[in-house]
């Protein structure tokens, strides 16, 4: 076993030890006893063993936020949830430097990237608080005959069920816990078994900012054995769910018995489309980085590249300069660029996907290898890699690959552009490179995604909402539409004559 070195300070070593689930308000192991490790992605050092929890585990978990949804939980006013909320942002800006020191061991995302996520995460925070006092129905003239008055009342659907993937394990879980606080909902939340430390870590905080027994629940476990049960069962009212568009139908399948309602943030196979005339030194870095920012594995990662022929392969050969000089190495180091893979499988799936690419004759321009340095031998490293000549129905330019993997492609005209940049089942976010205002228009219009970028990318704020089109999900998440998600609308009419 491996001691991983931590900062001073911090109340977890990550030395391997147990660590327990979080149900009722009470640390626990799985009914079964049985545990499964977390390992460093960079490394292979191990960091914990935590319970793997199934489905006794998960009734445990409905039960405990059930009885808090009906308990003292439904009697907290707006104003008390909002202080709790900003309570738990205070928290978490205090111990900014051990989640993100937590998401970077248990996953490899670079500490310069998780430390920098702190305004966005504890904004969320802040966001949802000021929202929880602001729901509200509406009074609504009716044509009814006689004297009757109509009204809507916006009430929390109840215990929602939250299972989420191990790309961005802070963030992802407050997308889920924020609304749920704000609405008054209670919730269980099932993290990714692949990096499953920092919501047990959110839970430590959520306990000290003195959120009640049951309100947030944490099950840790694979997603057969703790995450299907969760979408059956039938004393949950909402799964919220962020992963891949595979499991994502399984669980619409599951949710089917007691017709829970359901908000998907699934895969995507994003479009960057980079105009004639857009500013290069700009496009270049941000182009990159909209696919290798976490080593390719964000779900809007914009990895199907659609460049102006007249400037294709100068930009094509910039960007694999830019990608051939990205540092990579284990994410805790202030100066990694690009961390590991999270897992063997993962690593496994971007091989076949650069094997693929190479064998259905796209042109390697840089990298396509593993990292064979001996310090990083251990970890699951992946050069950042730059396919061209890669046509629309090539594997490498259809599929999710989650890996550091660009398929560039020249075009001629914007509606051509637009055409294939839509021909996807999938519909998460788009980039455009332009001067233009009129094409910047244009193209936003046009293109069918749930987010578009202009001369940017990544952008993500939480009063924005965030969702998919197409088979990239339904539901939002950011802004006020993510409150309704969580919220039933009942209308209500007083016979006054
Ligand atoms: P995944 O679908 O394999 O797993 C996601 C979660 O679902 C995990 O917690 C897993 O344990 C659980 N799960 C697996 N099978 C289940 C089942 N049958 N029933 C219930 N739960 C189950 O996804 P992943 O590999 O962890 O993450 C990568 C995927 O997530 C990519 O497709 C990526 O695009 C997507 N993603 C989407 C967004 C978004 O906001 N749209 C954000 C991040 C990641």
């Amino acid at each position: 076993m491996t001691a991983v070195t931590t900062p001073a300070g911090l109340r977890r070593t990550l030395d391997g030890s147990h660590r327990k689930m979080f149900i009722g308000g009470a640390w626990v192991d799985a009914s079964s006893g049985e545990t499964f490790e977390s390992r460093n992605p960079a490394t292979g050092a191990l960091l914990a063993s935590v319970p793997a929890g199934g489905k006794a585990d998960v009734d445990r978990a409905v039960a405990a936020a059930r009885a808090a949804f009906e308990g003292s939980w439904s009697r907290y006013k707006p104003y008390e949830r909002q202080v709790l909320l900003l309570k738990i942002a205070d928290l978490f800006e205090k111990h900014w430097d051990e989640l993100s020191l937590s998401d970077t061991l248990d996953m490899g995302m670079p500490i310069s990237r998780t430390r920098g996520n702190r305004n966005r995460v504890v904004g969320m925070l802040r966001f949802y608080a000021g929202l929880a006092t602001s729901i509200h129905g509406e009074t609504i003239n009716n044509s009814l005959p006689g004297e009757i008055t109509s009204y809507t009342r916006r009430e929390p659907v109840g215990v929602v069920g939250a299972i989420i993937p191990w790309n961005a394990p802070t963030a992802a879980s407050i997308w889920k816990i924020g609304p749920a606080l704000a609405t008054g909902c209670t919730i269980v939340l099932k993290p990714s078994e692949e990096a499953p430390l920092t919501p047990l870590l959110i839970a430590e905080l959520m306990a000290e900012a003195g959120v009640p027994d049951g309100v947030v629940n944490v099950v840790t476990g694979t997603g057969k054995d703790a995450g299907a049960p969760l979408a059956e069962h039938p004393d949950v009212d909402k799964i919220v769910f962020t992963g891949s568009t595979a499991t994502g139908q399984s669980i619409v399948r599951a949710s089917a018995g007691n017709l829970k309602r359901v908000s998907l943030e699934l895969g995507g196979k994003s479009p960057v489309i980079v105009c004639e005339d857009a500013d290069l030194d700009r496009a270049v870095p941000l182009a990159a980085m909209a696919v290798f920012a976490n080593s390719g594995q964000i779900c809007i990662a914009g990895s199907r590249l659609f460049v102006a022929r007249r400037i294709h392969d100068a930009f094509v050969e910039k960007l694999g300069s830019f990608a051939a000089a990205l540092k990579i190495g284990d994410g805790i180091k202030p100066e990694t660029e690009i961390g590991p893979l999270i897992s063997k499988r993962q690593f496994e799936r971007v091989a076949g996907y650069l094997e693929k690419g190479a064998s259905e004759g796209a042109r390697l321009v840089t990298g396509g290898q593993r990292i064979e340095d001996e310090t990083l031998a251990k970890g699951h490293f992946v050069e950042p890699t730059v396919f061209a000549e890669v046509t629309d129905d090539m594997t490498i330019a259809r599929e999710e690959i989650f890996g550091p993997v660009i398929s560039a492609m020249p075009f001629d005209t914007l509606e051509e552009a637009v055409q294939r940049a839509n021909d996807t089942p999938y519909g998460l976010a788009a980039g455009v490179f332009t001067r233009d205002l009129s094409s910047a228009h244009r193209l936003s219009n046009a293109l069918h995604a749930g987010s578009v970028w202009i001369n940017t990318y990544h952008a993500i704020d939480p009063a924005v909402p965030f969702g998919g089109y197409k088979s990239s999900g339904y539901g939002r998440e950011g802004g006020i539409e993510h409150l309704h998600e969580y919220l039933n609308t009942k209308g209500v009419f007083i016979r006054l004559d």
